[in-house]
């Protein structure tokens, strides 16, 4: 990844029409000169090419306009007060519990400020003084921190001691924390992309999860952002609303600025600045040629994913949010092989209830029409950091490592009763699709006993549902677990003893091998599920689940990749579940291929130790079959 500085003599010209960024750019005068093409390189994330202006979301701004109150909106005020000093002490709480993952130096030095910071959100001057600005002088909160925060570091730089740095920084820390108070204050609890122009390519610097969920395709022609990994879900949740995107790009946000006309090839990885007439013109070569292409795979949608010698595939989506379901349909699928239902917890400050979640999973069930449905319970952790799970737990335990703490079914084995909520929502939705349908899925198993004990909370939750005179299927829904951790593939045979069925989630399942993030950019050239060990991990779990003639399937991102079908199909995969516009792509793929060529590609590719070597195995057989078919 790199990024091409531009020609920092060259002042960039501002498009027509173009508002300037708030801030020191906007006093900068701006010449009418076209500016210089820029080319910014990061990891390709969604495949597809957008053309248009770039709008930048930046963080709410951390001053806000003074504003007065009226005598009866005084216990209101005080009531945001307290609640953004809450909110500020849990998130400086976190700060301090992440503090071990950083060096001996670092740590030395960010403890004792943190500490003060933590103080300050006590029973501070900081926060007596405000309160009384807000009852006394009849002002806003923010107005309120912000002239207590100014007087106190007056008193503190006026006071007579020669160590005039340390005054200055004791004023700075009363200055910063008076800042996160009104950051606190005044954003919104959820980023909003309402403002976005259609047609915009959105540039942040990183994007939640939750905040992709927010995104509308029919509005935003792109995305691209300065962190972020290639399987990491944010990235997961770009690919399945089919909006292009880049992440991961060093120097994005530091060039383009809001208004700058753009490029963002989603499949090279790059965004154009300024492109020039013929980089232009590429583009829209580009995009004709997608559109033709759709168009060339949307014939494929009737047709079975049968591979030369007979042997049918079931090509299955993954959803993330309600609004793929008209895209599932569309791509052909046969059934939902994931719904992730964290959707469901998102951008929210209270838990969905049974019934939310009864309304949400019916109509999705009811849109398949008999088809499968596997709902995965509720996988909270690591990146996926949501709001009214946060409230929710007290206190808000968030370990050094995430990744390797309390996440799905640790986490829903520690609070039951979430669990019990949405297995009985699922159960009572069971009853509405043929007997089979619906099956239900647990994430980031590790060992045999938490399928079991997630199994007795399911029977217990079924008892309870019948004698309340709930309908439910006969046999109830098959409970299956998710292969995702080292530990699970290597227990694969005990974790087959009590699960129904298995999804191997290729993400996870490279990220714990690997040791290596699937969101960080920074790492994202050593992610690679091509890997020897990850490889060996998915074959030694399909064989466990085959040996007891166990569904098996694969669930993470591999699963969507056309060039690596032969390889899974070869291990004895027969079940995909991918995000839904990747489903043309690969039933063309198993529609060229014979399943003793793939069994033999892969007994060679499982010969292989360099990683560099199966991803020219794999990429020779798929020209190979490309030419062929
Ligand atoms: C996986 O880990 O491969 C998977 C499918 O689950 P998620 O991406 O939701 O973690
Ligand atoms: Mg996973």
């Amino acid at each position: 990844m790199k990024t091409e500085k531009p020609d920092r003599a060259e002042p960039k010209a501002a498009p027509e029409g173009a508002k300037p960024k708030p801030g020191a750019e906007a006093a900068k005068p701006r010449t009418p000169r076209r500016a210089k093409e820029m080319v910014v390189r990061g990891i390709p994330v969604s495949p597809g090419v957008a053309i248009g202006p770039v709008f930048d979301t930046t963080e709410p701004p951390a001053e806000a306009p003074r504003r007065s109150i009226e005598p009866a909106e005084v216990e209101a005020e005080r009531q945001r007060l307290a609640a953004a000093v809450a909110a500020s002490r849990k998130q400086v709480a976190k700060l301090k519990m992440r503090l071990s993952v950083l060096p001996e130096e670092a740590q030395e030095e960010l403890e004792p400020l943190l500490d003060a910071y933590a103080l300050m959100l006590g029973d501070s001057r900081l926060i007596r003084g405000a309160r009384k600005r807000i009852e006394a002088g009849l002002l806003a909160a923010e107005t309120a921190v912000a002239d207590e925060a100014d007087a106190i570091a007056e008193v503190i730089l006026s006071a007579r001691d020669d160590d005039k740095a340390g005054l200055k920084r004791r004023a700075g820390e009363v200055r910063e924390i008076a800042r996160r108070l009104t950051r606190n204050l005044t954003q919104n609890p959820f980023r909003s992309f309402k403002d976005v122009p259609e047609g915009a390519i959105l540039v942040a610097e990183e994007l939640t999860p939750a905040d992709a969920a927010l995104l509308d395709p029919g509005r935003i022609a792109g995305v691209a952002t300065e962190e972020g990994g290639a399987d990491g879900h944010t990235a997961i949740m770009l690919r399945a609303l089919g909006i292009p995107a880049v992440l991961g790009a060093p120097g994005l946000t530091e060039q383009a600025r809001r208004g700058d006309p753009a490029v963002l090839d989603g499949a090279a990885g790059q965004v154009v600045l300024h492109p020039s007439a013929a980089s232009l013109a590429a583009a829209k070569e580009l995009l004709a040629a997608h559109a033709r292409e759709r168009q060339r795979l949307s014939k494929l949608r009737r047709l079975p994913a049968e591979t030369t010698d007979g042997e049918a595939v079931e090509l299955q989506a993954n959803l993330e949010i309600p609004a793929e379901l008209p895209l599932i349909a569309q791509a052909g699928a046969v059934g939902i092989g994931l719904l992730r239902s964290e959707f469901l917890f998102m951008n929210r400050e209270q838990l969905p209830d049974e019934d939310d979640q009864f309304d949400a999973y019916a109509p999705i069930v009811d849109a398949m029409a008999g088809d499968p449905v596997t709902i995965r319970v509720l996988d909270w952790g690591g990146e996926k950091d949501m709001e009214a799970l946060a409230e929710g737990v007290e206190p808000h335990h968030v370990g050094a490592n995430p990744a390797l703490g309390l996440r799905g079914i640790r986490m829903l084995l520690k609070r039951p009763a979430l669990l019990e909520t949405q297995f009985a929502a699922i159960l009572r939705v069971a009853a509405r699709a043929p007997e089979g349908a619906v099956r239900v899925m647990l994430p980031m198993v590790t060992v045999p006993g938490e399928v079991k004990a997630a199994r007795e909370i399911y029977d217990r939750v079924a008892r309870r549902l019948r004698r309340k005179g709930e309908k439910l299927p006969e046999k109830l829904p098959e409970l299956g677990a998710m292969i995702e951790t080292p530990g699970a593939a290597l227990a694969a045979d005990a974790i087959a003893l009590e699960a129904d069925f298995f999804a191997i989630g290729t993400n996870d399942l490279a990220m714990y091998t690997l040791a290596v993030d699937r969101g960080d950019a920074e790492v994202a050239h050593l992610y690679d599920p091509l890997h020897p060990a990850v490889l060996r991990l998915v074959q030694f779990s399909t064989e466990a689940a085959l040996r007891l003639r166990m569904p098996v399937s694969i669930c993470g991102e591999m699963a969507g990749n056309p060039r690596l079908v032969p390889l899974l199909l070869g291990l004895g995969i027969r079940c995909l579940s991918m995000n839904a516009s990747a489903i043309p792509r690969v039933k063309q793929a198993v529609r060229a291929l014979n399943i003793g060529d793939c069994a033999r590609f892969a007994r060679r590719v499982m010969e292989q130790s360099d990683p560099a070597r199966i991803r020219e195995l794999v990429d020779g057989f798929a020209s190979g079959v490309t030419e062929r078919g």
